[in-house]
């Protein structure tokens, strides 16, 4: 465990409805929420956390993580739909040596383009409202990024 005693954990405050507005998928167990950090030149990154806390990959019940991995999936095909983006990173951090700062556990779904540089991107916060728009963009393309429209021979 690397979080502190007094952690007050910014993505369980997200599982209690923080970000609502945010959020591009919510069934109770598992959410998709629009990234606060996002590369200043093409955003879209979703995060897929548990609404139960766990700090790591390690720690998971296999069943959640099988519904993580469904969700991160579908939200990978959405982003495709909505954006039009070239291609999609999942990245998912453990342990301060693996690259983690939050320590819920979190995939990110990133969107990306050819030669768009993500790894070398600087990263801006953005507003509630421009996650707000965006999120609602990702939703409506939930229910149409069905696995044939989207599939590698595209
Ligand atoms: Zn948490």
């Amino acid at each position: 465990m690397h979080a502190p005693a007094d952690y007050a954990c910014p993505f369980c405050r997200v599982a209690a409805g923080g970000e609502s507005q945010a959020e591009v998928f919510n069934d109770g167990v598992v959410i998709g929420v629009m990234g606060l950090h996002q590369p200043a030149n093409h955003a879209g990154t979703v995060l897929v956390l548990p609404a139960q806390h766990f700090e790591n990959t390690y720690e998971l019940p296999d069943e959640l993580a099988g519904r993580l991995m469904v969700a991160s999936a579908r939200i990978a095909r959405a982003l495709k739909v909505a954006l039009g983006c070239e291609g999609v990173t999942l990245r998912q951090n453990n342990e301060p040596a693996g690259g983690q700062d939050v320590w819920h556990w979190h995939m990110h779904v990133i969107p990306r383009y050819a030669g768009d540089q993500y790894f070398q991107t600087p990263m801006r916060m953005m507003p509630l409202a421009e996650r707000a728009a965006l999120a609602a963009r990702i939703r409506a393309a939930m229910d149409a990024a069905e696995p044939d429209r989207v599939g590698g021979a595209s």
